[in-house]
């Protein structure tokens, strides 16, 4: 069964297409027969695109940055040229979409339909900056063939399981009533990476009590019990909980009035500051880059250093909330860009939790390689570094959904 996997963002659209016919007889993830990926920051006019595909490594200056164009383009890469790998696009079997907010309505991958749509574009004021790349997504396949089963795989979905208590806020009931309650995202990444946890440990995913931060440039922390979730440190949106590159994490919403009051700031202005002008970047003055923070603090930038110091305190506060609904901790996961390449990250975040007899094995951490534990033998908290791959899950779901 061949499977294209878009999985569209707001400065890129990443794609793969899976080859899979017995889905049980593979144990870790396979490569993916072509891989593919626009950037649509580098230039205004234009977007970059590099293709992947039998050893094959091309980059292709898009001429126009108009996003189903350059859709179309980038699928024409796996029919023709040397990163061919199938004779025509309807050869395709299903497309699974990563679709960043699915609201109260789906909780599970779903095939899209006419009402998927609606409300993938119903929900566009929750996240604006996803769920219109994901209809352009849907639509430029539609345009190829409308009879290719496509499935939204949604990032909310694995939140379902959150307790009332966890997931609606203590404001006045009648705005749970209209939507507003905790929602919880990078769900396919932290579903699979605790699927990979027990995969990695031979134990049953519902006998651990395991929490995953998921560190990108978007950075959240979610706890997982019995095999499901039940908190999550993002909420009603992608800015609650740990601090990010240049996202402000939890504040004080009095913060907000203040700005209001103080400054007149408007709604727009607010979100500007919290999602694009915090974090890293607006502590340290410098980036959201955590690599340059971490040059930076070599350099002996102390603004940096505190940038740092307040990431790790953020991130170790959040895994220590968790602890009492978990009632202890069997796993903690490190996944994504500063997750899986940060050591000192690593090593800062676990040096508190000695007193879970937490131990971290300096030199594993160190000289690491993926999917692996790297917690001491004598430590009662294993530590995992996992390579997530949140593709591969939606390619999962859709061969599931498929075959049901
Ligand atoms: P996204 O959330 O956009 O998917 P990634 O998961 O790829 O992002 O993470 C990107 C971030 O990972 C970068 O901003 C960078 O801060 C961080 N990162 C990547 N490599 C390293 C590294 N070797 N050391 C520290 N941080 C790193």
């Amino acid at each position: 069964m061949k499977i294209l996997v878009l999985n569209a963002g707001s400065s890129s659209q990443k794609s793969s297409l899976y080859d899979i016919n017995v889905l049980k007889n593979i144990v870790s993830p396979p490569q993916p027969l072509w891989e593919a990926m626009i950037d649509w920051t580098v230039n205004s006019n234009y977007g970059l695109l590099k293709v992947e595909a039998k050893g094959v490594k091309i980059t292709l200056e898009l001429p126009t940055n108009n996003r189903q164009t350059g859709i179309k383009t980038m699928l024409n890469t796996m029919i023709e040229g040397e990163t061919k790998v199938i004779e025509e696009l309807t050869d395709i079997n299903v497309v699974g979409h990563r679709v960043v907010h699915g609201g109260k309505k789906y909780y599970q991958a779903t095939f899209v339909t006419e009402e998927v749509k609606a409300t993938i574009k119903e929900l566009i004021p929750l996240a604006p900056n996803h769920n219109p790349s994901h209809l352009e997504g849907i639509e430029s396949i539609e345009k190829i063939n409308k009879e290719i089963p496509q499935v939204a795989v949604f990032d909310t979905a694995f939140y379902s399981t959150i307790p009332d208590y966890a997931k609606i806020y203590p404001i006045p009931y009648q705005y749970y009533q209209e939507g507003i309650q905790r929602y919880g995202f990078h769900g396919i990444s932290h579903q699979y990476v605790s699927q990979r946890t027990a995969e990695i440990l031979d134990q049953p995913l519902n006998s651990l009590k395991i929490i995953t931060c998921h560190l990108g440039n978007g950075c959240s922390i979610t706890a997982i019990k019995d095999g499901v979730s039940i908190n999550t440190s993002m909420g009603f949106t992608p800015l609650e909980g740990v601090m990010m590159g240049s996202r402000s994490g939890s504040i004080d919403p009095a913060i907000l009035t203040y700005f209001m009051r103080k400054y007149d700031y408007d709604g727009d202005k607010i979100d500007e500051i919290l999602n694009k002008k915090s974090g890293l970047l607006g502590v340290s003055g410098i980036s959201a880059d955590l690599r340059t923070i971490l040059q930076k603090i070599e350099e002996g930038n102390t603004q940096a250093k505190l940038a740092f110091d307040i990431y790790i305190h953020r991130i170790q506060e959040v895994i220590s909330s968790f602890l009492p609904s978990l009632g202890g901790l069997d796993v903690l996961v490190f996944t994504a860009g500063v997750g899986e390449n940060s050591a000192i990250v690593r090593e800062k975040v676990c040096e508190k939790f000695g007193f879970l007899a937490m131990k971290l094995d300096k030199k594993k951490n160190l000289n690491l390689s993926i999917d692996t534990n790297i917690a001491t033998d004598d430590s009662h908290v294993k530590i995992l570094v996992i390579h997530t791959q949140e593709d591969w899950a939606i390619a999962k779901q859709c061969y599931h959904l498929i075959n049901r």
